[in-house]
């Protein structure tokens, strides 16, 4: 089992994608070897709520909750996940999308809360952090589930946002940087030369200035501390390829300004246009807004 665990590591750190697909497929994983495996999947995500799920074979950590409490048990339920593995939360910021279930599920099992100074004290004044542990992160790495979760700052209209870039135990790279008005040099070089990573394609700037959006709502989600467009996402995909990156999920959609086919299509055709391909050079998809997908092992 170690060995073929070890060759894994070895064709995905020396070979291209296009060389590594098929070689992996002729090597499927048993069930042994997958439990040491990373594990993503993002439960929900969206303009009504975001919450991602991430594990190592010592459990799991959430990036968000921002639906309920219930829903979120629920969702891990369904991929057979028990609530109880859940060693952490890390929350983004205090948007309600983000943190609405955090208090009562991070209670109800036990989970840790952390967070930058300037979010938890955002909640803290609205009560969400009563009967929860919390604890704030600087620029450190906190570990949880075998996990080193780094903060980074995103540029967005809240107390103190934070990214997270996960290393995960298997060696593999996460990145999560949604809410981000636009791409920083700080986010960049940290989702730089990631494995995966969970990138906001949040709107079509043509759909939210036509759309119904009050000017002042249109104005603050198309600022610089606002949301990331379909097409801004899309320049910074050539670049994540580059770098290395072979998974990308797009993530946080607008209900209103956006729609998952239109986002696929704009970044697969920026990416398309510098010559890279879909399932060759990298893997492209969307984050549904509640998902019914299965847990990826990456
Ligand atoms: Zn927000
Ligand atoms: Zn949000």
């Amino acid at each position: 089992m170690w060995s073929r665990c070890f060759l894994r590591v070895w064709i995905r750190q020396n070979l291209t994608l296009r060389d590594n697909f098929s070689i992996l497929r002729a090597l499927k994983p048993s069930k042994e070897v997958e439990a040491f495996m990373s594990r993503i999947c993002t439960l929900f995500s969206g303009s009504s709520g975001n919450c991602t799920y991430l594990a190592s074979q010592e459990g799991g950590i959430l990036i968000d909750a921002g639906v309920s409490a219930r829903s979120i048990q629920r969702a891990l339920e369904d991929r057979d996940i028990d609530p109880k593995t859940i060693r952490a939360v890390f929350v983004t910021h205090e948007h309600t999308d983000h943190v609405a279930g955090l208090r009562v599920f991070c209670s109800r099992f036990g989970c840790k809360v952390y967070s930058s100074p300037g979010t938890l004290a955002a909640l803290e004044e609205k009560g969400m952090l009563q009967k929860v542990d919390s604890s704030c992160i600087g620029e450190e790495t906190v570990e949880a589930a075998g996990m080193a979760v780094r903060p980074f700052p995103i540029s967005h209209d809240c107390a103190q946002g934070y990214g997270y870039r996960i290393h995960m135990p298997d060696g593999r790279k996460v990145a999560v940087a949604t809410d981000t008005g636009v791409m920083t040099d700080g986010v960049r070089e940290a989702v730089h030369g990631c494995d995966l990573v969970v990138i906001e394609s949040n709107h079509d700037v043509r759909m939210l200035q036509n759309g119904r959006y009050p000017y002042y709502l249109k104005r603050r989600i198309l600022s610089q501390t606002g949301h990331l467009s379909n097409d801004d996402c899309a320049v910074e995909l050539v670049e994540l390829v580059r770098s290395g990156t072979t998974r990308l999920i797009l993530a946080h959609l607008s209900r209103e300004n956006n729609v998952p086919e239109l986002a696929y299509e704009t970044a697969k055709s920026f990416l398309t246009s510098v010559g890279m391909r879909q399932g060759t050079d990298y893997l492209l998809s969307v984050a549904p807004k509640a998902s019914d997908q299965k847990v990826m092992v990456f």
